[in-house]
């Protein structure tokens, strides 16, 4: 199984292990052998698609920025991570900080990038600390700052450290953010590319998928093209919580059969029970029944055949015995307590889920309220500035869709009156009428 960022090599944290490991020759490489262009068409060769959750080709994404010095230009490195079943990223900063950071100089070389932001989330202070102290070891060596390995290209990168919300991992907000403004998404377009940081051409970036970078540069993107699924190539570093055995940061190629994930890399479900409910990349994602997690491929074109996607790859796997309202619930509050209350829709619609959600779990709910609940997350998709809407709405409708059994069965018998009939008729936009 090819290992791109999560090496089995004692130390590697450490710059003197990484350089002795093959450490900072991309940069050497890129820097004395490559035009920016040429990294540039490398990474779009490799198909390196984005580990934040949007899959965008990275290479393409680079060929956005504008050419030419008379603007800066900036890139953020998004390590907000704060999606409940997400904790990839941080793994990067304790295991192979210098590989991220050397993702980091191509990218800016790439792009004619002089500043780069690591943005993390606050709270992340250990994290934080360490990949201070590494961008210091950086600096120390020559691989940041002024003149660079004597080439004449100089850059530098800054941690800023974000407050502590969510919506601050959404691109726009994130600009927000750095600027030292509240954190709400902007309306696009414009796009950064264009209008980023200070009115200026910008690129974000995850912290993943620039970790992949020095790699490309070192093997070429012929290589990375062909590990894992060809339309969505590489590794990626899945990050398994919930009821297994052997919860952890995986990585492993594109493609890999989940159940495979779970019973072989994970140790299997806790006490051997059966599988209920599997949350595929962060809890925003549409949940898989057992029998999807039986037969689907961890990749984006196989999770989008069924209906859900790859996200940040944050694997949430729920055992026959979890209750899916109160598991909806803590999610529905997680949305609820981060929108940021800029649209409508989001910021009512998700309180609306969360206190029909409460009131099922209470025994208070109507049979109604499913299809209400669905008709209400269905309002906000699409809907909304930014795609927190989306990540509220679509848990919401998907667990009811496929485990409707499990809410009714919270729900108190009542006589389903004429007038309940057809609400529930019109909320479902059915073409049939209600016979009564
Ligand atoms: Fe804010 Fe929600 Fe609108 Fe995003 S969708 S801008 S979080 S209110």
């Amino acid at each position: 199984m090819t290992k791109i960022i999560l090496k089995d090599i004692p130390d590697f944290d450490k710059i003197e292990v990484y350089e002795d490991n093959g450490g900072y020759t991309a940069l050497r490489k890129a820097l004395l052998e490559m035009t920016p262009d040429e990294v540039t068409e490398e990474v779009k060769r490799s198909n390196l698609r984005g580990r934040g959750g949007a899959c965008f080709p990275t290479g393409l994404k680079w060929t956005f920025m504008p050419k030419g010095k008379d603007k800066p230009k900036y890139l953020c490195c998004n390590g907000d991570e704060s999606e409940p079943g997400s904790f990839k990223d941080r793994e990067i900063f304790e295991k192979n900080p210098h590989q991220f950071i050397e993702g980091v100089l191509l990218a800016n070389y790439a792009m004619g990038i002089k500043t780069a932001y690591v943005y993390i989330r606050g709270e992340y202070y250990k994290w934080i600390n360490i990949l201070e102290e590494k961008l210091q070891e950086a600096y120390k060596k020559g691989y940041i700052g002024n003149n660079i390995l004597g080439t004449g290209f100089s850059t530098d990168i800054y941690i800023h450290r974000g407050a502590g919300a969510y919506i601050c991992g959404e691109e726009s907000a994130l600009m927000n953010s750095i600027e030292g403004k509240r954190g709400y998404p902007r309306v696009k377009p414009p796009f950064p590319a264009q209008n980023g940081l200070w009115g200026n051409p910008t690129t974000i970036n995850n912290i993943e998928t620039l970790a992949n970078i020095p790699e490309i540069i070192n093997n070429g993107g012929e290589w990375f093209s062909k590990i894992g699924e060809p339309k969505h190539p590489g590794t990626l570093l899945f990050g398994v919580s919930g009821h297994v055995n052997k919860p952890g940061v995986y990585e492993l190629e594109t493609g890999t059969p989940l159940i495979k994930i779970i019973n072989e890399y994970c140790g299997g479900v806790t006490g051997g029970k059966d599988i209920k409910m599997v949350i595929p990349g962060g809890s925003s994602m549409p949940p898989l029944t057992k029998e999807e997690v039986m037969s689907v491929k961890m990749d984006n074109e196989s999770l989008k055949a069924i209906g859900s996607s790859i996200g940040t790859a944050g694997v949430i796997v729920m055992n026959e015995d979890t209750d899916l309202v109160k598991i909806l619930i803590k999610i529905a509050h997680f949305y609820y307590h981060e929108s940021c209350g800029q649209c409508t829709p989001c910021r009512e619609g998700t309180g609306w889920l969360l206190r029909m959600l409460k009131r099922i779990d209470e025994g208070k709910g109507r049979i109604e309220d499913l299809d209400l609940l669905i008709n209400v997350s269905e309002n906000i998709e699409g809907n909304t500035v930014c795609a927190l809407g989306d990540a509220a709405a679509w848990p919401v409708k998907w667990t009811i869709r496929k485990f409707r059994s499990e809410f009714e069965k919270k729900i108190p018998a009542s006589p389903v009156t004429p007038e309940v009939k057809n609400k529930v008729h019109s909320l479902r936009h059915s073409e049939e009428p209600v016979k009564n």
